[in-house]
């Protein structure tokens, strides 16, 4: 049977119920459609933060989508509440950044200086303020604070996304294993599953690490590799910390049902979602360095997902060159739940009216995708930003 939609979503991760939901509230009626669960994959890694000021590292287009970001988030999240009862506890606490050595105190001396010329809110704490305010921490050189960052509940936020666009009239399938896009010369005209046929005018691909596989189907290369992030989840020490710390190579995020994400690694090894032996050690030695009090709190668990990375790091989003009706959002790397909310804003603003806000005209999908056929070139390094102090992916011995 043959039916017919505004627009069909391929993927629904935190970036697919997104766009659903912007979509659907203009009154576009789109399906979503998942190979397995929705928002089962990357967007329901537990860590959940809100990191805009700590993840930006210089004032660029990244840096103001992660402002824009940070915002709508703060600002949907208690309308997805309001509107669908699903609470995916926003909880604006701040985020620390930990200084372990003297150059490190330097490093994030300098980035405050930017971000309080752009006219951001960020303060530096001594150690002895740090006793106070994050008592299960290990002395170290001060922190950096940002007081506007924080964190939710990935599972409850997508759950909410979806199920607000479904009260605006957004269509769901989950768990459709085989299926394939219909392509008429340079135009995506729908989907085949076993047993349907959805036909639409739009198609946009919003499938995380498989993008790229979905455009090879398509005959179209996207530049775009998974990076496997491995987290331990403790069962927390009340009071411990009063917001996510980062410190030398990893984090920690309190959240309010008392578990302790540690996280996370970053290990360039394809499409392998096996928790591995190094990296649960890793993760408990990055414990034992920065928390105290933590070795008799129980494991809880150790999930893995995959972030969608392109060569230089920032979102991929927007039409697809040369071919009508195409779009594709991905690249979110360590930041899609961060901006999932604007990038779905962005996503349905565009495809709706055509015209593309100039906040996210530096990800145009035209860096990374060309026609197969042309001569296929590895990733390129990720783009060099000023002083880069991101961590980096280095396998498994640092945390990414
Ligand atoms: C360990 C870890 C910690 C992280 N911490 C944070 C954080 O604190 N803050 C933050 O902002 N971000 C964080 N991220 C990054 C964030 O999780 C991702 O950037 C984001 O979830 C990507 O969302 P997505 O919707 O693009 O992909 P996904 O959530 O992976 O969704 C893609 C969907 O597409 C489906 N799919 C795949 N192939 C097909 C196909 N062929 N057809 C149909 N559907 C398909 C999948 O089943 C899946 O449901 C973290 C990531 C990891 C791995």
């Amino acid at each position: 049977m043959a039916q017919r939609f505004d627009t069909i979503i391929i993927g629904g991760g935190a970036i697919g119920c997104s766009v659903a939901y912007h979509l659907a509230k203009k009154g576009i009626k789109p399906i979503v459609v998942d190979k397995r669960a929705m928002g089962a994959q990357a967007s329901s890694m537990p860590s959940g933060m809100l990191a805009a000021q700590e993840e930006s590292f210089a004032p660029d287009a990244f840096f103001d989508l992660c402002m824009a970001g940070r915002e709508l988030v703060q600002t949907m999240a208690p309308e997805i509440k309001f509107k669908t009862g699903i609470d995916p506890e926003l909880e604006i606490t701040g985020i620390w950044h930990a200084a372990e050595r003297e150059k490190d105190k330097n490093t994030l001396l300098e980035k405050m200086q930017w971000q309080k010329d752009k006219g951001l809110p960020v303060e530096w704490h001594e150690q002895q303020h740090l006793r106070d305010v994050l008592p299960g921490l290990q002395p170290c050189q001060g922190a950096l604070y940002y007081p506007k960052d924080g964190h939710l509940n990935t599972v409850k936020w997508v759950k909410g996304l979806a199920e607000a666009a479904r009260m605006c009239g957004a269509r769901f399938m989950d768990h459709v294993p085989d299926f394939s896009l219909i392509k008429e010369d340079n135009e995506v005209t729908g989907i085949k599953t076993r047993k349907e046929i959805y036909f639409a005018d739009k198609t946009i691909i919003t499938a995380g690490v498989w993008t790229s596989k979905v455009f090879g189907e398509l005959g179209i290369t996207l530049q775009q590799k998974p990076i496997r992030g491995q987290l331990m989840v403790l069962g927390g020490i009340p009071r411990a910390f009063q917001g996510p710390v980062y410190a030398g190579q990893g984090y920690l995020v309190p959240k309010p049902d008392g578990r302790l994400v540690i996280g996370a690694t970053m290990e360039d090894v394809g499409f392998d979602t096996h928790p591995t032996m190094s990296a649960q050690r890793y993760l408990a030695d990055w414990v034992t360095r920065w928390c105290v009090g933590i070795h008799s709190l129980p494991v809880l668990e150790f999930p893995v997902g995959l972030r969608p990375f392109p060569p230089d790091s920032w979102p991929v989003m927007g039409p697809v060159k040369d071919y009508e009706g195409l779009y594709v959002c991905t690249g979110h790397f360590r930041n899609g739940i961060l901006l999932s909310a604007i990038s779905g804003q962005y996503m349905a603003d565009g495809m709706a009216e055509g015209t593309w806000a100039p906040l996210g005209q530096a990800f145009s999908p035209d860096r990374f995708m060309k026609e197969t056929a042309a001569q296929e070139t590895e990733t390129e390094e990720p783009r060099p930003k000023t002083e880069d102090h991101r961590p980096k992916i280095n396998g498994m011995g640092r945390y990414l």
